[in-house]
């Protein structure tokens, strides 16, 4: 698809281009809505087959971006960045120095448009290093800085997790509810802990056995194969490890009540919110429920407060009864509800 049309496709937007010949930096900011507030969101430095890729990514998860931040009532807007990473960019290489204050310089020529953060390929030490250039970058190293976001996220999901619990089982404990972990992760360690606290049963599995051996000695959790996990007896799945996982192939051995995970896109198509819906599968959006570590770093932009930003991350729990409560009224898939509230904000 033609790239404009593609952009017209996604509601966007603006998006600007860096070329520093000195540095060889050769970046993407894409500012998919500005409508709530300055942009906000992470910035990815990997290789790419093609500027053409690059260009679809950043406009993808930009998109993504307003929504997460517009369902959150954060008062910003979706943005992100992708640097196509050279050959010569090594981990934590001397080039590295002078090749992101080039690109501090062009977040600072965007005049607070766009907060940037870290994402894969880039670290605390970049934030710094770009910071040094410019006031508009959010999780660096500095002391005033909101630190990892993992935690947060994972209690988000936890939040999200007991009103599911709410809303399906009228009830308001853990207690001896089974969930089916996948992924034991930042996040999905975290939330495991903080489950096994609330007195659930953990069903867990990872491809690293190191995890899996952790969260057995510590939560007494049951391990399960990695293909296992769709279809084991619980009442909560909750994927914490990858994208796409409710599919045609997994959503048929799925025997929980409730899907609610830390994972991004984990529907492989919207469609799959449907089939959940009609399995009797209650879903609590990703991008609802994920959002704990978003809400912390953004609470850096007026200054950070852990407690602001854990009474933030609390109120997921009324975002996603929300959610809930209208998807029932109007019989319709909680993906397409949660879509809809983010475009009732912002356009
Ligand atoms: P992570 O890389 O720390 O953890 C992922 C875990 O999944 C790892 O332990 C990995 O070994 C495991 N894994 C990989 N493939 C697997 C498979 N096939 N089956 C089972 N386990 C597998 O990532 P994370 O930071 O914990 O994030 C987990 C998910 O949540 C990701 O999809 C991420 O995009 C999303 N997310 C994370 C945050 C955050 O604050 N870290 C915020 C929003 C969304």
């Amino acid at each position: 698809m033609d790239l404009m049309t593609y952009a017209e496709q996604l509601r966007f937007g603006e998006l600007h281009i860096v070329h520093d010949e000195k540095t060889g930096l050769k970046g993407i900011v894409a500012l998919h809505n500005l409508k709530l507030g300055p942009a906000i969101g992470g910035c990815r430095c990997i290789p790419y087959p093609s500027s053409d890729a690059a260009m679809r990514d950043v406009m993808r998860l930009a998109r993504g971006m307003t929504y997460k931040a517009a369902i959150s009532k954060l008062p910003h807007g979706g943005g992100k960045s992708v640097i196509m990473r050279p050959a010569h960019l090594t981990a934590d290489g001397p080039e590295r120095q002078a090749f992101f204050e080039a690109f501090g310089d062009f977040i600072d020529s965007l005049g607070g448009k766009y907060l940037v953060a870290e994402d894969s390929g880039t670290s605390i030490g970049d934030m710094d290093i770009i910071r040094s250039r410019t006031r508009h970058v959010l999780g660096s190293g500095a002391a005033d800085a909101s630190g990892d976001p993992s935690p947060f996220t994972a209690y988000g999901v936890r939040r999200g997790i007991e009103a599911a619990v709410h809303f399906r089982y009228k009830r308001d404990d853990m207690e001896g509810l089974t969930v089916a972990v996948q992924g034991l992760g930042n996040v999905g360690y975290h939330l495991a802990r903080e489950l096994h606290e609330l007195g659930a049963k953990l069903i867990v599995t990872d491809v690293r056995t190191e995890a899996i051996e952790r969260a057995v000695a510590e939560f007494g959790a049951t391990a399960v194969g990695i293909d296992e996990i769709y279809g084991v007896e619980a009442d909560i799945f909750a994927p914490c490890a990858l994208g796409a996982v409710i599919n045609d192939d997994t959503i048929k051995q799925l025997k929980v009540d409730i899907v609610a995970g830390a994972s991004n896109n984990q529907l492989a198509e919207d469609r799959h919110g449907l089939e959940l819906k009609e399995r009797g599968i209650l879903y609590a959006p990703d991008y609802a429920l994920n959002a704990g570590g978003l809400i912390n770093v953004a609470s850096e932009f007026e200054g950070y407060n852990v407690e602001k930003s854990r009474k933030l991350t609390t109120a997921i729990y009324d975002t996603m009864l929300g959610i809930f409560d209208r998807a029932m009224g109007e019989d319709a898939p909680t993906n397409e509800i949660a879509d809809r509230i983010v475009e009732e904000i912002i356009y």
